[in-house]
């Protein structure tokens, strides 16, 4: 097989690999990079002119593997785009909100690249995107040559999936984004056992050891500890979530845990693209199984908008328990505004659930010292951070050992690296060495093409 990844920069960015497999020529996912922009968020599909693909396979519906396919099938109009039938369902709605974002951009920060595509362009993908069971192989055939396409479960968020590709005696597999332990709305990855002769992996926590050895019910309750506390003692509760998957994850603990009779009484505020996402959850909860959710627990958990003016100098009129994105507290977003106004009273929490980005406003307030000054830029604002800060390990990411573990079980004779940061991929590369001596390992250098 011959692989190049378009992500031009490497790192964890504008994911997108190009494959040629005999007769077939194909991409797997067409990201956008989440803290570039313009036409630098975009992958660099260079080395597909001139080429016809026969398939473009998207893992999941996160914007850094779909944001640019657009793009992608502007220059290869009729390829046919597959994916699990989860990620068919959201993906429409995914990409306009790209448009939506980009168009936004476009006006408070004056980028003329944007938007990249328009809502009318995100239509005409339409007719191209197509579903395909899971664990069902699919074969694609020319003249003399034939490859057998499965996707399996892998966890991270609904309709998320690897890609096991067969061709001739090689079985190849592409883990894409994985995570192997169940999350409340979502069962965890199931994967198929080697050996494969390629392993092709992703890499996001290669550099960070687990945070705690809490289990995820265990970190469910400590979340729902804490909101009691910071709720009984008179403040609020930020919990800056992705609208895609650990936002409903979010209230659906809220909901167990009202239930069970261990919430405190408080209004739950949420808002944005995540209770949209509530709808299309619900949806495919009903059609498919694959999900556990259902849109009732808004109704049960009286879910409400947060007043509409939020500022960072002023707390919001309301108390309560606010989930909202963005996830990483990206500037002028509602999480954003939230965090700076509850981050100077001691009273409040601010309780991380994902990945933070170090570079992002989350990710400084992560690092920030209790007491110690916090500077809102977007905001022209600074307050000493004074509330509680807790994080919590709810990740959609594999940690590095399972991952590991699953790797080196699967006896690939050749692994390529990706989805990580440098330090990511040094680890992962490092441990193979030691413990897959006879394994060729790749780190690939974007756009060029390489034999694995
Ligand atoms: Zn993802
Ligand atoms: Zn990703």
């Amino acid at each position: 097989m011959q692989l190049t990844d378009l992500n031009y920069e490497g790192g964890i960015g504008a994911n997108s690999i190009y494959c040629r497999l005999g007769d077939f020529c194909f991409v797997i996912d067409s990201g956008l990079h989440p803290k570039r922009v313009g036409q630098l968020a975009a992958p660099n599909f260079r080395p597909l002119e001139g080429v016809k693909l026969d398939l473009v396979i998207i893992t999941h519906c996160h914007l850094d593997h779909i944001g640019s396919l657009p793009l992608l099938l502007r220059a290869q109009p009729g390829v046919p785009v597959v994916m699990t039938q989860p990620s068919r369902m959201l993906i429409e709605r995914m990409l306009h909100n790209s448009v939506n974002v980009m168009q936004r951009e476009r006006k408070d920060k004056g980028i003329p690249d944007y938007p990249l595509y328009t809502h009318r362009e995100v239509d005409r993908c339409v007719p191209q995107l197509q579903d395909q069971a899971l664990s069902q192989p699919k074969k694609l055939t020319s003249v003399r040559d034939e490859v057998e396409l499965i996707l399996h479960p892998a966890g991270h968020i609904p309709g998320a999936a690897g890609v096991e590709i067969k061709h001739q005696d090689r079985r190849i597999f592409f883990t894409g984004d994985v995570l192997f332990e169940n999350q409340r709305i979502l069962d965890q990855a199931r994967f198929p056992v080697g050996p494969f002769d390629t392993l092709i992996m992703e890499n996001t926590h290669g550099a960070s050891p687990k945070i705690t050895d809490r289990s995820r019910s265990q970190e469910m309750i400590r979340l729902v500890e804490t909101i009691n506390a910071t709720i009984r003692r008179g403040g609020s509760v930020l919990i800056p979530v992705f609208a895609l998957g650990r936002m409903q994850e979010v209230l659906t603990i809220l909901h167990d845990a009202k239930k069970l009779n261990r919430l405190v009484d408080a209004p739950v505020f949420a808002s944005g693209l995540g209770i949209d996402i509530c709808d299309y959850f619900d949806n495919i909860a009903r059609k498919t199984g694959l999900v556990n959710f259902a849109r009732t627990i808004l109704k049960d958990l009286k879910v409400c908008k947060p007043p509409r003016e939020l500022l960072a100098n002023k707390e919001p009129s309301k108390k309560g328990i606010y989930v909202v994105s963005s996830g990483m507290v990206v500037e002028n977003t509602a999480s954003y505004f939230l965090s700076a106004s509850l981050a100077g009273n001691t009273k409040n929490s601010l309780c991380f659930v994902g990945y933070c980005d170090p570079d992002t406003p989350g990710g400084m307030v992560l690092a920030a010292q209790h007491n110690k000054e916090l500077f809102f830029a977007a905001a022209h604002f600074k307050t000493n951070l004074r509330a509680q800060v807790e994080r919590f390990e709810f990740s959609g990411h594999a940690d590095r050992d399972t991952l590991l573990d699953y790797a080196v079980a699967a006896q690939p004779r050749s692994i390529v690296l990706t989805h990580g940061e440098p330090p990511a991929r040094a680890w992962f590369a490092a441990q193979f060495a030691e413990k897959l001596p006879h394994a060729k390992v790749l780190d690939p250098v974007p756009l060029q093409s390489y034999e694995v």
